[in-house]
């Protein structure tokens, strides 16, 4: 009994210390609209770099011809063709294949990785028998890249920094389009990089083609951020004669978002500490899929530490980092089997800890519970901040306004999902949350490169 009230002890601070009651979440959506404006008013005015896309022009459905799109920066990397066929015929024709970088190239050099990337691309084109079905006309290329850039220019941007598990020194402060339209002219591709894009903004745009109400792209997957529509007027720090549209997509790289009202434990911070950018993406480190497993393994290790409730900790893997992944999070919290015995399958096959009692499962459960709670509203209140800073869903706006999001962690776990949802209606008030849509919005990342792509077609 008294292993079990020390557990207890550790999983009530946690509960505690995770705690995102509704007047907290307002202060954070607060803080995010706030940042937002300080980001948007000058380079460097936020931790959250509001970047400009260049995207002024999101598709309207009446595109056509055929694009293609690359997709870096997720779990696997993806090649992408698209034949667009306008308003009626939408995508007619979309083929795409998904392969895997290898760890090495990861965090080996820029010129090694786009290689890869451009060989992949070279024999999608070659494999597919593309290159016959075409005219003399060049093809044109988005190319979704999902870390943070500067960009110059819809098709040029140099990296800020590496997120996620990237880390290649030779490539920070390079212009990623340059790098990649030098490796594929080396393997004999002829095409044209007509976007450079963040998945985010490729959601958006992919939303948008399905729905013009979109306004608000998010990705909740390995990483997180979020891109919304901005007026071009509202953006003190672009140069230069504003677009035609009025509009400008901002990028606005939230997962670097940092507030002392994020509600952040010692685990964040020891995870934080031991990433691979410390002090870096705390509020993505809170709430996106690759981070969340080993916040629950954090928590089971401590526990481990202070109890024999899973046994001697040296022959389990309850050290070994990232060693429990989200999913199998989800799938310890949707386990609704009596003796939960998919918790039990969960910790002897991730971290060989085996004869637990059930009151040790259902603990297990409730310590994902809260770290998914946590996270989730915390995205819900990452969006209310954005639609805040928008005037959407606000007394006095009668707009539809739909937030296209895309990511396994959104897709594929379904508590995750209730309570984001639910959270939104909790802020907004039941009447504003009716003018609000979420919609799941699969392969933004490549459909939208290739939309934006075409949008913006010589
Ligand atoms: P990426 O973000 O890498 O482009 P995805 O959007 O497919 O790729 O998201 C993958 C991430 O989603 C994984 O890293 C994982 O954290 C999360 N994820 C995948 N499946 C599940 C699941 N069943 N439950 C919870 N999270 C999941
Ligand atoms: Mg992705």
């Amino acid at each position: 009994a008294g292993e079990a009230a020390v557990a207890e002890r550790v999983v009530e601070e946690l509960r505690a210390a995770c705690a995102t009651p509704a007047a907290r979440l307002n202060e954070v959506a607060a803080a995010m609209e706030e940042e937002m404006r300080a980001g948007l008013r000058e380079e460097g005015g936020s931790k959250i770099k509001m970047i400009i896309s260049y995207v002024d022009n999101l598709p309207t459905g009446n595109e056509e011809g055929f694009f293609y799109a690359l997709d870096l920066g997720g779990t696997n990397f993806r090649v992408l063709r698209v034949q667009l066929a306008g308003k009626d015929k939408r995508v007619a024709k979309r083929e795409s294949k998904e392969v895997s970088i290898p760890p090495h190239l990861m965090s080996g050099n820029a010129a090694e990785l786009f290689s890869f990337i451009a060989s992949a691309l070279a024999k999608f084109v070659t494999d597919e028998g593309h290159n016959n079905v075409f005219d003399d006309k060049q093809r044109e290329l988005g190319f979704t890249f999902s870390f943070p850039v500067r960009q110059s220019s819809i098709a040029s941007g140099t990296l800020i920094k590496w997120t996620k598990a990237f880390s290649i020194d030779d490539a920070v402060g390079e212009d990623v389009v340059a790098e990649l339209q030098t490796a594929m002219g080396k393997q004999g591709v002829d095409m044209r990089v007509a976007a450079l894009i963040n998945d985010t903004v490729g959601t958006l745009a992919a939303g948008r083609y399905n729905d013009e109400d979109v306004v608000i792209g998010v990705i909740l997957g390995t990483g997180s951020n979020a891109a919304y529509v901005e007026e071009a007027s509202a953006i003190p720090k672009l140069e230069g004669e504003l677009p035609k549209s009025g509009n400008m997509v901002i990028n606005t790289e939230w997962g670097n978002f940092d507030s002392s009202c994020l509600p952040v434990t010692e685990y964040d911070q020891a995870l934080d500490e031991e990433s691979l950018n410390p002090g870096e993406q705390i509020f993505e480190k809170l709430i996106s899929g690759l981070y969340l497993g080993d916040i629950v393994r954090r928590v089971l290790l401590k526990i481990a530490l202070q109890t024999p409730l899973f046994g001697n900790v040296s022959q389990t893997k309850l050290k070994t980092r990232f060693i429990l992944r989200t999913p199998d999070i989800s799938a310890m919290r949707h386990d609704e089997t009596p003796d939960l015995s998919v918790v039990a399958e969960k910790l002897a096959e991730n971290l060989k800890i085996r004869d637990t009692s059930l009151e040790t499962r259902k603990m297990v459960v409730e310590i994902c519970d809260i770290v998914t709670r946590r996270s989730a509203r915390l995205a819900a209140a990452g969006i209310v901040g954005i639609l805040r800073k928008i005037g959407r869903a606000v007394p006095g706006d009668e707009r539809r306004s739909v937030v296209a999001v895309d990511g396994g962690l959104f897709e594929h776990y379904a508590a995750f999902r209730e309570c984001l949802e639910g959270t939104l209606v909790e802020l907004l008030g039941e009447e504003a949350a009716k003018s609000v849509a979420v919609k799941l919005t699969k392969d933004g990342s490549g459909l939208g490169a290739a939309l934006i792509a075409a949008a913006h077609s010589q």
